[in-house]
């Protein structure tokens, strides 16, 4: 093991890490047999951290199939114009363009499909990439994956070009693994292949911050030098995350490395992963232990992806209810509540026209 040492991909090397016993193989055989396994040597490194090590290391449980699993938790297929494509709002798409990681996380709402063949092969990304030049609707295109940024620095670029190409697609976005979990990744090839001539927002996956090393706050630091805007997405995850003061390290830790933490996701119902799951209630009581106790840069909105392919809302907990006509009920955030009376609308405002339908 050590941080120049080779990834991890076996049972066997799951033991030479010291991260099973000789006696968890049988049980992690059929594990393996059905969800890839892929440890890179920054985070066999970081699996000290028991937070982090349940993150990747396989278990038993991985094979109980409950009923209200699903294999497209989120019901991406459902919105597939193009293979790799996936449009499910207006203005936005996601292209995945490879399905390899650098690590297979064991609670992945696409564990069913990632890790199997590699890159988007050209006539389907070509078809992709047709379906957005033909949509002018589609300001912004995400490239996930599989994680993106596991593609070589060369194919990446290429990628951005074709995309920076069409002249509607003002704003790329990339989700990534990669600046946190294999850090010597980001080299200066890497970040010029993102750089051509439109904004870049890189939104990096991240769960602890035991996970965040030097190595990792030396990448996201060329990276932010370099222009990239940096937020921060991570799952809300049962024995990883799932108490205020992991959290708090957490955001704190991206925040003070110019990530802004941008989604809390509840964890989805994907296969074999019920023993990360969280109650909603519960992912609501520590959004509510953490707002006003860390800065508002540190708190990302706590989501939820609707099974059945309806999109992504906001779970947190509401802090204003309707009492009456203008009149509301404010929670506080050490709990105190108040009332608070919508001013009374002077007549020039009452009467002007709606402004605000969408484009
Ligand atoms: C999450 C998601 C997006 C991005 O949503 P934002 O709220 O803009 O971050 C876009 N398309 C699909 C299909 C998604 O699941």
């Amino acid at each position: 093991m050590g941080v120049w040492g080779k990834a991890i991909s076996g049972a066997e090397d799951l033991v030479a890490a010291g991260l099973a016993a000789p006696g968890d193989l049988a049980a992690l055989a059929p594990v393996l047999a059905s969800y890839k396994m892929r440890i890179t040597p920054e985070m066999v490194q970081a699996s000290a951290s028991a937070g982090v090590a349940r993150q990747f290391v396989p278990r038993p449980e991985e094979l109980e199939r409950r009923p209200e699993e699903l294999t497209d938790p989120i019901g991406d297929g459902a919105h597939s114009p193009a293979p790799g494509l996936t449009h499910r709002y207006p203005d936005r798409v996601i292209l995945a363009v490879t399905h390899a990681c650098e690590v297979y996380c064991r609670f992945c709402f696409r564990r069913e499909v990632v890790g199997q063949s590699a890159a988007l092969p050209e006539a389907e990304l070509a078809a992709a990439l047709d379906y957005i030049a033909r949509t002018p609707a589609v300001t912004e295109v995400i490239l996930t994956g599989g994680d993106p940024l596991s593609l070589s620095a060369r194919r990446l670029g290429e990628v951005m070009r074709r995309l920076a190409a069409i002249p509607h697609v003002g704003v790329l976005r990339l989700h990534s693994r990669v600046p946190v979990v294999a850090p010597e990744r980001m080299t200066q090839e890497m970040i010029a292949a993102l750089q051509v001539g439109r904004p870049v927002y890189l939104v990096v996956h991240t769960n602890h911050a035991e996970e965040i090393g030097a190595a990792a706050e030396a990448a996201l630091g060329r990276l932010a030098d370099a222009g990239v805007a940096l937020l921060s997405q991570s799952v809300l995850l049962r024995g990883v995350n799932d108490d205020p003061a992991t959290l708090a390290a957490l955001f704190r830790r991206l925040v003070a490395l110019r990530v802004k933490p941008y989604y809390l996701h509840h964890c989805d119902l994907a296969p074999g992963t019920s023993h990360f799951r969280t109650t909603i209630g519960e992912g609501q009581a520590l959004m509510q232990a953490l707002r006003g106790r860390i800065s508002g840069l540190c708190l990302p909105s706590y989501v939820l992806d609707i099974p059945g392919g309806f999109g992504k809302v906001p779970v947190a907990p509401p802090h204003v209810v309707e009492a009456g006509p203008g009149l509301y009920e404010v929670t506080d955030w050490q709990g105190g509540r108040h009332l608070y009376r919508d001013p009374e609308r002077d007549q020039a405002a009452a009467l002007a026209p709606a402004r605000n339908s969408m484009p």
